[in-house]
């Protein structure tokens, strides 16, 4: 039995969000993606900021994500955040570290990718530690058969009695997991409650809940927003207009949506004049408020410079994505005499689908003249229009 120490903090938390990890889109470490406008970060920061037992709360953060970790933390109030080391241990070990002064009796470390942690489950792991357990993990009873596999072949099976998942948050008294931490340096171990094991210290385990899985996959974001929708959040739609037009120089082609098309003549322009890409780019930038192309790529850059316009749709896909944006349809209209459009649009539609990654079923594109009137009529130049529907 171990008695409790003085001290005036009951409780703290310590978030563990320096991890590089599994990203989604290649951009954004997955602790800063939204869920349904939301970072997963923001969402535990929420439901444990608000807890009454909770006194403080540090997150511990990569160097490079400051930005990001000012955005996901906005109006909450904190301590300030402290960069982690290379592995996740180090990373907990100096936030432990930095509670030194403050000296909690317990403190709750927790993962910044399980965004659906709960009340009950923080009042159960402090039940269990005000109960003289210094080290409460919380888990869940495997159910499924498990296998030992090498190669896509299975080895053995494996007997699953007695198997629980491991959960977070995981509770502690201060001075006992602080000390396994500082005993256990330089072991990789995946949580703290190996630390504690492996010092000696007795793990006791509540029953966590389903909800409260860790998002590692795209797949668990959408298993995150079925959560959320079944729980009355629902996601709103929003519209985007992208309009462009370019005019013809002498040449010999003209390229539309990537695909480059013989012409006797071609676009004038700073980058590649794909008129109709751009179009699709302003679109989903206007759809999730991110302003337009000649924002992001000036065209008095001369980095953008006859540039492949793939790149500009590139970047508004993940500004699409990482406003948590799901891409519901785009619909593209070319605006010109000539050339004739038609024999192109399925290597069009496919070469979209392809840079934005999603499905060319959601991609539409159209052609249509001007009956010969005004500049497309006329045969200066080609317009587009692209409309989005992007779901925020
Ligand atoms: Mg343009």
């Amino acid at each position: 039995m171990i008695l409790k120490q003085k001290t005036s903090v009951d409780c703290v938390a310590l978030l563990v969000a320096a991890g590089r990890g599994n990203r989604f889109g290649g951009e954004t470490p997955k602790q800063y993606v939204k869920l349904m406008g939301v970072s997963l970060l923001r969402r535990c920061l929420k439901i444990i900021g608000i807890h009454p037992r909770i006194k403080h709360i540090r997150v511990v953060i990569h160097p490079d994500d400051m930005q990001l970790y000012k955005e996901a933390t906005k109006g909450i109030k904190l301590l300030k955040p402290i960069f982690g080391g290379d592995q996740r241990q180090e990373s907990v070990y100096l936030g432990l570290k930095s509670y030194k002064e403050i000296n909690p009796q317990y403190v709750l470390i927790h993962d910044a990718v399980r965004p659906f942690i709960t009340h009950d489950i923080i009042d159960a792991v402090l039940a269990s530690l005000d109960d003289q357990h210094v080290a409460v993990i919380p888990g869940l009873i495997v159910s499924d058969s498990l296998k030992h596999v090498k190669k896509n072949k299975v080895i053995t099976s494996v007997d699953r009695a007695n198997l629980w998942q491991a959960q977070t948050p995981q509770g502690f008294n201060y001075k006992t997991i602080t000390d396994a931490h500082e005993s256990m340096m330089g072991l990789a171990l995946t949580d703290d409650s190996a630390i504690a094991e492996k010092n000696g210290v007795s793990v006791e385990v509540i029953k966590g809940a389903i909800e409260n899985f860790k998002v590692t996959t795209p797949q668990d974001l959408d298993r995150g927003e079925n959560f959320l929708n079944m729980n009355g959040e629902k996601k709103t739609m929003r519209v985007g207009l992208g309009i462009d037009v370019h005019g013809f120089k002498p040449g010999k082609s003209v390229t539309l949506c990537g695909i480059k098309i013989p012409f006797n003549k071609s676009l004038k322009g700073h980058s590649d004049a794909d008129v109709a890409m751009h179009a699709i780019t302003d679109a989903l930038l206007g759809a999730v408020g991110a302003g337009d192309i000649g924002l992001i790529f000036p065209p008095t850059d001369p980095k953008w410079k006859n540039c492949k316009s793939e790149i500009f749709l590139t970047r508004a896909g993940s500004e699409v994505k990482q406003r948590g944006g799901k891409i519901i349809n785009i619909d593209l209209t070319i605006i010109c005499e000539k050339p004739t459009i038609s024999t192109y649009r399925d290597q069009m539609q496919k070469n979209i689908a392809r840079i934005l990654n999603i499905n060319d079923k959601k991609i539409n594109i159209k052609a249509t003249t001007t009956e010969q009137l005004g500049f497309t009529g006329r045969k200066e130049g080609i317009a587009a229009q692209a409309i989005t529907g992007v779901q925020i």
